[in-house]
């Protein structure tokens, strides 16, 4: 059970010294309890406090990894109900399913379509990180070679999926460097499993047929020792797999289950055959609260919405994504090339920048440091106003780059550009561009 705040208060030196960002030992023990502290801003709880407290300091949801190299695949290690209290943590992953029933054609396509499916987007490449092999003939012979085949011809972190202990165990010594998933251990082959991914030091999933029996056979996998488990309560209708997620987060967190202290592993692909609704079930799970998402194919028209759903609601809302300041080449530019200049937020960078880039007309970006504040917003803050963007041009170095002295700011802020010209001095001409950054391709063309 995890502590409550006053008795990890009572491990704590109580000397008040601030150090750990709070003003009591007290304030710091309450948020250890409700997990908003990290135990390690404290230096000075002796070790034997720190083996006491570790329970009480460890996430809620045990955050665990599959995979291996680059594409490793984490999940757990959540902290909160709602993303807008703090932050979702780990995003879930998407897998494929791959049956060793399926013609060679039909996993070969599966496969191309796992690895071609990827998709940049505000500066980062958005793609699916899982396959799920479902040993669905019950023979080893036929789940080794498609084991074997998915691992070396993708970077994927496999979910090795059978009712056949055997086939398992065969999957797992195949890929065991690559940190499969097993799934799944039941009531009946719960002890043997147990046993292989403690062997490989592979997580284990469960799959139940209740949020009781799920609590229970978790309760016996923690007992034997394993750390790194994934919850399945087994239903497969929406409305009922939506219930057991809030359940099991809610119980994780508010009451501190350990027995459901775990990520889970949800299957859209079991729950429909109609693609589109499928898409919307997966949609469900990505927001709440799936740790692993297994869909029964990829296709563009509905990976793309939900890797961009995903992306969405695991970006921390008080942290706004936010581009690097300094002078970005567009083109390869060069002296006689427009100057134009924005505010950090990316999705503005990358807005206009591909703009630039369809007109075609190589030019230089000056990107703003407004704490990735839009363009209207950082202007109504006071970060993006006339002296402020004089004084940023006056350092960027572009003056040495281009031998003209004109700079294009955003027109939606075309009332800073008094201050701005007094601020860079006679030199220096302002232009307003375009309000929209939509009409920056045409703006350009026709001379900027
Ligand atoms: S750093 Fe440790 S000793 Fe100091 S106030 Fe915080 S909890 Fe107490």
């Amino acid at each position: 059970m995890a502590l409550t705040g006053i008795q990890i208060f009572k491990l704590l030196p109580k000397t008040n010294c601030k150090e750990c960002g709070v003003p009591t030992c007290l304030a710091f023990a309450m948020n250890l309890a409700a997990g908003k502290a990290e135990l390690s801003s404290c230096p000075y709880v002796s070790e034997e406090a720190k083996a006491q407290l570790s329970e009480a300091s460890a996430p809620p949801i045990r955050p665990l990894a599959i995979g291996s190299g680059e594409n490793v695949v984490k999940i757990g290690g959540e902290t909160v109900l709602f993303r807008h209290e703090k932050t979702f943590v780990n995003k879930p992953g998407f897998a494929i399913l791959i049956s060793d029933t399926m013609p060679e054609s039909e996993i070969e396509g599966r496969l191309k379509r796992f690895k071609e499916l990827r998709y940049e987007r505000v500066g980062l490449i958005l793609r699916p990180e899982m396959i799920a092999l479902k040993n669905e003939s019950g023979d080893s012979g036929k789940f080794e070679p498609l084991v074997k085949k998915a691992k070396s011809e993708t970077d994927a972190a496999l979910i090795l999926m059978s009712e056949n202990v055997e086939a398992l165990a065969a999957g797992v010594k195949i890929s065991a460097d690559r940190v499969p998933l097993i799934y799944a251990a039941t009531e009946s082959n719960w002890e043997v499993l147990a046993n292989l991914a403690k062997e490989h030091h592979c997580p284990l999933g469960i799959k139940a047929n209740s949020l009781e029996n799920l609590s229970q056979i978790s309760d016996k996998l923690i007992e034997a020792g394993l750390k790194d488990i994934v919850l399945d309560p087994g239903s497969r209708t929406l409305g009922k797999a939506f219930e057991d997620e809030v359940a099991i987060r809610r119980s994780a967190l508010l009451q501190k289950n350990r027995s459901l202290g775990f990520p889970t592993i949800t299957f859209p692909c079991e729950m429909t055959d109609d693609p589109m609704k499928e898409a919307l079930i997966a949609a469900t799970f990505v927001a709440k609260y799936a740790g692993i998402i297994v869909l029964s194919d990829f296709q563009g028209e509905s990976l793309f919405p939900l890797l961009v759903e995903r992306l969405n609601i695991y970006t921390d809302p008080q942290r706004p994504m936010m581009m690097e300041q300094g002078i970005y080449p567009i083109g390869n530019p060069n002296e006689d090339s427009p100057v134009l200049v924005t505010v950090n937020f990316s999705l503005t960078y990358f807005i206009v920048s591909g703009e630039i880039e369809s007109s075609r007309i190589p030019s230089w970006l000056l990107v703003m440091d407004t704490e990735g504040l839009s363009v209207l917003t950082a202007w109504a803050a006071g970060k993006f106003v006339g002296d402020a963007i004089g004084t940023f041009i006056k350092k960027s170095g572009i003056a040495e780059k281009v031998k003209h002295r004109q700079v294009i700011i955003p027109g939606a802020v075309s009332v800073v550009s008094g201050d701005l010209e007094e601020e860079l001095g006679p030199e220096w001409k302002v232009k307003i561009g375009p309000r929209e950054a939509a009409h920056l391709t045409a703006f350009l063309k026709m001379g900027g």
